[in-house]
Order: C-alpha cells, then sequence, then structure tokens
C-alpha cells in the first residue's frame, strides 16, 4: 500500500495559487513574479546557555515588497523550517491585501520548542533574534514590522520592541517596530484578542449571507450553533470566550495538543480557562469526556469546526471523516489542498485562513498607525463627543416631555474609547472583507471562498505591481 504524504504547506499555497491564477488576466511572468518569496533570511546564531553555546535555527521571509513595511509574525516551534515560514509569509501577502492593510507579507520564526527553557533564556534568544534581525535590515517601522504567532505574545514583543529602541536610541518612531506589545509598552486595547474577535466577526458576516448559509445545510444565525474548536491558545480561547459570551454560540469541544474535551451540551469557556490554570491541562475538566486523541475533536459532531491550531491538521486521511458543515480556519494552513477539494466535493463551506484570522494583522496595523502617531486612539474626541450627545439628550428630552430611558442614556454618555474604536474599525474590515469575497465569487464564479479570497488578494498585489512599474 502506497502511503499518502501530508504536502507542504508552500505546496498547498502554490495549489490555492494556481487556481485562483485561472480566474485572472494577468500577465505570466507578473504572476510568477508574485507567487516568488523576495527576501528570505536564514540565520543560524549562538545563545550561552547553562554553561554551554546552543545553536539556534531562525528566519524571517519578507514575500512581497509591493507595500512596505512587510508585516507578519514570530513563531517559536520546534519543527518549523524555511519553506513554511516562506508559505507563511505569501499567505500574508494575500491576508493583508483582502482587508486592505498596506502591507507586504512578511514570517519569521525560531526553531525551539518554548516548554525546554526558562523565560530569562526566551528572553535572550529573543533579544539575539532581533539583534540579527537588525543587523540585515529586517525589522524597522518602516521596513518590516513582526507581531505575535504561535509560541509567542506580548511578552516576546516587549523584548524585541525593547532590543531594536535601545539598537536605535534617536529614532522617534521606533516603538513601531513591533506589533502585539503590552498596552503600556505601546500596544493597544483589543490586540491580544483580535484574531480570534476577527473570527467571531468573520462568522457573524457569514450567518448574514443566506445563499451560503443555505449551502451548508444549516440556518439562522451564530447563535445556538455548536463549535467545535482545535488550539485552546492564544486564538482558539479568545474566539471561544467571545462567541459563548456575545453570540451564544455552544462550544461542544475543545482540543489540546494532550487530548480533547467533549461535553455535547457546551463546555463554560472561562471554566475550562480556571481549570486549565490551575491543573495545567484542559483535560479530565468536570462534565465533559476526556478524549486522549487532540485530533478527535476535528470528527465530532457539530455545525462549525474551528482549526486554531497548527497547518495541516484536516487532510485527505481524516477529511472523510469530518462531519461538520462549515469550517472557519483561524488557524494558517489548517487543511491541506488535497483535504480542500474533498470537502469541496462534498459541499462542505470553508471561510478560509487568509481572510478568517485577518484579524490580527488588521488590529497590528492599528497599533502601527498609533505608534506613529504618539497618541491613543480617540484622546482628542472623547469628550466633545459625550458634550455633543448629552445636549442632544437634553433636546430631546425638553421637546418630548418624557426621559431618556437610563440604560441607552448611560450608553450614549460612556464616551467612545480606544477599545470601542479598535473593535469597530476590526468589525468593517471583516465585513467589507467577506463582501468582496463574495462578490468575487459571484463574479468570477469561483466554486468556493477560498478561490474567491485568493483571487481577491492576488488582484490588488497585480494592480499595485502594474502601477508600480521596475525601478531601475
Ligand atoms: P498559540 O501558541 O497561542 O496557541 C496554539 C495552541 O495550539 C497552543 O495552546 C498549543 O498547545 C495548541 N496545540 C499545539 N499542538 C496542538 C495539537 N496537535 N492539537 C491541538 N492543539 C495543539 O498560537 P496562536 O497565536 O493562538 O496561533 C494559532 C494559529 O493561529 C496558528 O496557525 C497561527 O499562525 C494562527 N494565527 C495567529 C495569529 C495571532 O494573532 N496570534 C494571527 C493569525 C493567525
Amino acid at each position: 500500500m502506497t502511503e499518502t504524504r501530508t504536502p507542504s504547506m508552500l505546496q498547498v499555497f502554490n495549489d490555492h495559487f494556481d487556481r485562483a491564477a485561472g480566474y485572472l488576466k494577468a500577465p505570466a511572468d507578473l504572476l510568477e513574479y508574485i507567487r516568488a518569496c523576495h527576501s528570505l533570511y536564514s540565520i543560524k546564531f549562538p545563545v550561552r546557555l547553562r554553561g554551554q553555546v546552543k545553536i539556534f535555527h531562525a528566519y524571517r521571509a519578507e514575500h512581497s515588497h509591493h507595500h512596505t513595511p512587510t508585516k507578519g509574525g514570530i513563531r517559536f516551534a520546534p519543527d518549523v523550517d524555511l519553506d513554511e515560514v516562506a508559505a507563511l509569509a505569501a499567505l500574508m501577502t494575500l491576508k493583508c491585501a483582502i482587508v486592505n492593510v498596506p502591507f507586504g507579507g512578511a514570517k519569521g520564526a525560531i526553531a525551539l520548542d518554548t516548554r525546554a527553557y526558562e523565560v530569562e533564556e526566551l528572553e535572550r534568544i529573543t533579544r539575539r533574534y532581533t539583534t540579527e534581525l537588525v543587523r540585515k535590515n529586517f525589522i524597522g517601522p518602516a521596513v518590516d514590522v513582526p507581531a505575535p504567532d504561535m509560541g509567542t505574545g506580548e511578552r516576546e514583543m516587549a523584548w524585541m520592541a525593547d532590543t531594536y529602541i535601545m539598537l536605535h536610541p534617536n529614532e522617534i518612531n521606533s516603538l513601531a517596530c513591533v506589533t502585539g506589545k503590552p498596552v503600556a509598552q505601546g500596544g493597544i486595547h483589543g490586540r491580544t484578542e483580535a484574531t480570534g474577535r476577527g473570527v467571531q466577526y468573520a462568522l457573524r458576516e457569514f450567518f448574514r449571507h443566506p445563499e451560503l448559509v443555505k449551502a451548508t445545510g444549516l440556518s439562522g444565525e451564530l447563535s445556538g450553533k455548536r463549535l467545535a474548536v482545535q488550539g485552546f491558545g492564544n486564538v482558539g480561547s479568545h474566539f471561544a470566550r467571545l462567541v459563548q459570551a456575545e453570540d451564544g454560540a455552544v462550544i461542544i469541544s475543545l482540543s489540546e495538543r494532550d487530548g480533547t474535551i467533549y461535553a455535547p451540551d457546551g463546555l463554560d469557556v472561562n471554566a475550562v480557562l480556571q481549570w486549565r490554570e490551575v491543573t495545567g491541562s484542559i483535560k479530565n475538566f468536570p462534565d465533559a469526556t476526556t478524549l486522549s486523541d487532540p485530533r478527535a475533536g476535528l470528527e465530532l459532531d457539530c455545525d462549525i469546526l474551528v482549526p486554531a491550531a497548527l497547518q495541516n491538521q484536516i487532510t485527505a486521511a481524516n477529511a472523510g471523516r469530518i462531519t461538520a458543515p462549515l469550517i472557519a480556519e483561524a488557524a494558517n494552513g489548517p487543511t491541506t489542498s488535497d483535504a480542500d477539494a474533498l470537502l469541496r466535493q462534498r459541499g462542505t463551506v470553508i471561510i478560509p485562513d487568509i481572510y478568517a484570522n485577518a484579524g490580527g494583522v488588521t488590529v497590528s496595523y492599528f497599533e502601527w498607525v498609533k505608534n506613529l502617531y504618539h497618541m491613543r486612539f480617540g484622546l482628542m474626541e472623547k469628550r466633545i463627543g459625550i458634550r455633543t450627545r448629552r445636549q442632544m439628550i437634553s433636546g430631546i428630552e425638553s421637546v418630548t416631555g418624557r426621559a431618556f430611558p437610563p440604560p441607552l442614556r448611560d450608553e450614549m454618555l460612556h464616551g467612545i474609547d480606544e477599545l470601542a474604536l479598535v473593535n469597530s474599525g476590526l468589525e468593517e474590515t471583516m465585513i467589507e472583507g467577506f463582501q468582496e469575497i463574495v462578490e468575487i465569487m459571484h463574479h468570477h464564479q469561483t466554486p468556493d471562498l477560498r478561490t474567491a479570497a485568493f483571487v481577491c488578494g492576488l488582484q490588488r498585489v497585480v494592480m499595485a505591481y502594474q502601477e508600480l512599474g521596475i525601478w531601475p
């Protein structure tokens, strides 16, 4: 019997690229230029750890410079390689284009297992990596702006920003060298949960399109839908928490690297977070069945499957057993192209990663702008807004002779702060992005949302290169 090999992320990207390219009227040589990753940096650097010198392999890929800076997360994972980073950078280019964020795509990584190191060791590794990026001009507010990805978060972004600032003491915009920082270190409210919230907004918008909902055999809204979520890290945990609290979705299962917990009537996501805080694992959560297989959650009976962990989770080997009629790809590259083809044949609708998880880079864009603006959003206009609305309420009350309902009055007089502005900008971006993809799907008669999303992104990058020309 011949064993089927899981295709690499780069192969999967190329398969989707080729399918979408067939719908475009673009010169073949330009498409080949756009497909290729424009700058690749592969480094080996030493760090002194526990009395020894340890060598780390690390990468940064800048996929396309049609807009600068380039932008993309930093991944800490044991088996990451240059091809994976290049594929993730390419996805970033199209993702930014789809949601109209004016960056080229990039991605970076260090091959390491974060669980094997102390915090102080991780700090030294991260700072050395940042120094290597500085040395080769692969980081900077106008050049290339990293952000968190798998295995990294605000803590690592704060170390990276501080290292860059130390090396560029006279650069006024240096805080904008990286996004996803803690709010007190120049970050922005709402960035930590932005990717999960973006997936939530994407699903809400999906349910506003009756023809797409009908194709899944589902009906109604997100409320009451039964969801299985794989990955309970930054993206998965915020997503699950938000859709449960704000949309009334039912989280029937959560999967982590060491197992799956399952409760057909729904899990209390906040209680699972607390359980993990205390026990170190989601396993054996009370009132749930624990399954030892982390992939078991993918195959459970549910309405919506949300892979939010790793790439290559839905493959030709398990696609036949996945029964969810709708998949929202919160992770990057969770579905291989052969699995994608099998699911398409079966009529499964997939909201693709290059759109679904674009909330992170969208709010990163807001943070970058905030850093260049040197002031938090909403500061100048907040009090004027409150005063104007108070006058409006008094006017309405004196004309009608009736008091304004207190909850509405409180809401109107609360004032619009940075978080409200960020979430509003994120919601608008996700709605607009989805509508553009659907328009392209209808216009080009693409068979699925993924092809339409690739066409949407590619069209914009093609246009940018045609307008820019080639110099020198
Ligand atoms: P994270 O490191 O915070 O979380 C990943 C989680 O997946 C961890 O809790 C890990 O234990 C779990 N996991 C690892 N192996 C698993 C397995 N075999 N089965 C189930 N769970 C497993 O990373 P994240 O930032 O949440 O990223 C998750 C995915 O979302 C990645 O594909 C990433 O590229 C993508 N993404 C992240 C962002 C962001 O802003 N962080 C933005 C866009 C896309």
